[in-house]
């Protein structure tokens, strides 16, 4: 039987309100060849300003959307964040939690992190955790040590229910909207590591860094690894579809 397949778009800090409605114009057509297919989940998520047209989008075609990132308070003295119930109004379901870009650029700690996806898993959402080694770690040596302390904090004190409903994305800081991809054994070595490390063989760990439809099919045809959080090529319909197309030929 053919493994489930989780693509799951960050569009990062791009497409505007607008340009997401227009999205949404090539994406439903493109995408209704696939809309009923059990073997594929298709994500996307936007920016805060842009979940209004996303929600939309996404509810007609039958996807799931999401948001970058959240607070873990619920409300409060938090100039310029956003909390999980203002997420929930708009109906998000998913949300990535410590993306590379959120702890090398903002300097998320590991803490903030388990915090934030602890309420998320409180308030009955799912959080979609990054982990990964910058290049500097993996060529000391330290790719799994580095990985172990970020997803070990990550899940400590949660059950194994909360454990298994975390998707987990392995993305290499190097291969992050470089150009680089990880080799498909060097990504299914780090996705079959951190499976036996959350200790839940059913958990859903996808792959992210450059994967597009010249490099999926050989990606996720891995067998630890089922699927791919994708930057660069979710921002059309064409190329994040193709992902998909790609894996299945
Ligand atoms: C990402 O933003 O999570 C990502 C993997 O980006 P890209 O596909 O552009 O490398």
């Amino acid at each position: 039987m053919a493994k489930k397949i989780y693509l799951y778009g960050n569009w990062k800090m791009n497409n505007t309100y607008s340009e997401t409605e227009k999205f949404f114009v090539d994406f439903a057509p493109a995408y209704e060849p696939f809309r009923n297919d059990k073997n594929l989940e298709v994500g996307i998520f936007a920016p805060f300003t842009s979940l209004w047209p996303l929600s939309q989008g996404a509810k007609k075609s039958g996807i799931v959307f999401g948001a970058q990132n959240v607070y873990y308070e619920a409300k409060g003295a938090f100039t310029g964040e956003i909390s999980i119930p203002m997420l929930k109004e708009y109906g998000v379901t998913h949300i990535i939690i410590g993306h590379s870009e959120r702890r090398h650029i903002f300097g998320e700690p590991d803490e903030m992190i388990a915090k934030k996806v602890k309420a998320v898993l409180d308030a009955g959402m799912t959080p979609v955790l990054c982990y990964g080694e910058t290049l500097e770690e993996r060529e000391s040596g330290n790719t799994f040590t580095v990985m172990e302390r970020q997803l070990k904090s990550a899940i400590s004190g949660l059950t194994p229910d909360e454990v298994k409903k975390i998707i987990y994305a392995y993305e290499p800081v190097w291969a992050i909207g470089t150009g680089k991809t990880a080799t498909p054994d060097q990504a299914e070595e780090v996705c079959k590591w951190s499976r036996e490390l959350i200790g839940q063989p059913e958990a859903v760990i996808l792959y992210g860094g450059s994967v597009k439809g010249s490099n999926a099919k050989e990606l996720l045809s891995m067998k630890d690894i089922d699927g791919a959080l994708v930057g660069g090529a979710s921002l059309k319909p064409a190329p994040f579809l193709e992902i998909y197309t790609a894996y299945r030929e």
